[in-house]
Parts: structure tokens; sequence; C-alpha cells
């Protein structure tokens, strides 16, 4: 009986480990080291993988404005609000105020609508932190897995259009290049 209860609790500690390893502790999303691995054990079949990368708005106000403790609590529930709205899929915290989300299976078409949900949700979810409503918006960029590309090479190009996101003006999405709505404009 003795072993068997030290077995167990040797179960839960390795447990606890490897969530202290793999999880950041703001937010008890999947950090860089859950990413890596998500990507090159979990993610067997990487076709019809998409790669989101979001990052907040002139998220340098919040702290100025209401404090770094403030801004810390915005971090958790925006961490909560991607693992909501992301119904397939994973969402990794992979710097102070960036994620990464990955869509496996999936097409153009459903990748964008999720960023697109995502990107409207945070729009028009106001976060109380205490008494204060704070209203954040973030910049998405969007690109397709290609096949043969390692992690870095696959979040780079998302980075790329994260970059035009921001330089359009933020709070929007970029694929290829393109704002998101603009490009539905075309297809309807
Ligand atoms: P942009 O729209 O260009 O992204 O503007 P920004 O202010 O969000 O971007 P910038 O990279 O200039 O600043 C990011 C800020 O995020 C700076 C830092 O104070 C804040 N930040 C990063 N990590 C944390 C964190 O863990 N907690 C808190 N409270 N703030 C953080
Ligand atoms: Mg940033
Ligand atoms: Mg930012």
């Amino acid at each position: 009986v003795t072993a068997h209860i030290f077995e167990a609790s040797r179960a839960q500690f390795s447990e606890r480990l490897e969530n202290l390893a793999l999880l950041d502790p703001l937010t008890n999303t999947g950090n860089r080291l859950a990413m890596n691995h998500y990507f090159e054990v979990e993610l067997v079949d990487k076709i019809n993988l998409f790669i989101m990368v979001l990052d907040l708005d002139y998220f340098k106000k919040v702290n100025d404005e209401f404090g770094h403790d403030v801004g810390d609590q915005v971090l958790v529930e925006i961490a909560t609000i991607l693992r909501e709205t992301l119904n397939k899929g994973r969402v990794f915290r992979t710097g102070g105020e960036e994620f990464a989300l990955f869509i496996p299976d999936s097409n153009q078409q459903e990748s964008y609508q999720i960023a697109e949900n995502i990107r409207v949700g945070l729009q028009s979810t106001a976060i109380n932190v205490g008494a204060r409503e704070i209203s954040l918006t973030a910049s998405i960029g969007l690109a397709a897995y290609r096949d043969g590309d390692s992690l870095k090479q696959a979040i780079k190009a998302a980075d790329e259009q994260l970059y035009y996101a921001k330089k359009h003006g933020r709070n929007n999405v970029y694929f290829d290049s393109q704002q998101y709505s603009a490009k539905l404009e075309q297809v309807s």
C-alpha cells in the first residue's frame, strides 16, 4: 500500500514539474517550450496547418495608465478569451503580449474566419479588472504552414503578416499581405 501511495505522489509530482516547465505561470497558457513540443511531437500531420501570431495593440498604454499589475490581469483575461474563442487548435504565449495560435486541419477561409472571430471578440469584450473596464484590440498575422518549414520559419511567415497588420492601422488580420476584410469583399 505504501509503495502504491508513493508511486501515485511521484506521478503527481512529475506532472506538476512538467506543468511548471511547459506553462506560462501568469496566464497558464503553454509557453515556447510547449509550443515546440506541440509542433515537433504532437502535431504529426502538419498538412492544412495555419499559424496565427497575435500582438495586443498599444498594450504599453494599459501599463502606463493602470499599472503593471492591472496589465498582468488583462493578459490573464486575454489568454482565457483566446482559449475560449479558438474552438480548435492551441494557444501559446510566446512573449509579453504576444501569442501564437495553431489551427490544424483547416483551410484559408476557415482560418481567416477564426482569426476574425478572435479579433472581433477581443474588440467587443470589455475586460474587467477590479472596478475598471478596459478595452483592447489586437493585430493578427496569419500564414499557411509550408511543407518542410521549421517552426521558426513558420512563425516568421506569420510574423511578417503581423508586421503588415500593425503597419496598416492595427486591429486587423493580415494574410498573404492582404487584409482579411478586403479579401472577403473580393470573394463575394
Ligand atoms: P503595438 O501596438 O505596436 O504592439 O504597441 P505596444 O505598446 O503593445 O507594443 P510594445 O512592444 O511597444 O510594448 C509592449 C508592452 O507590453 C511593453 C511591456 O510593458 C508590456 N508587457 C510585456 N510583457 C508584459 C507582462 O508580462 N505584463 C505586463 N503587465 N506588461 C507586459
Ligand atoms: Mg509586442
Ligand atoms: Mg503590442
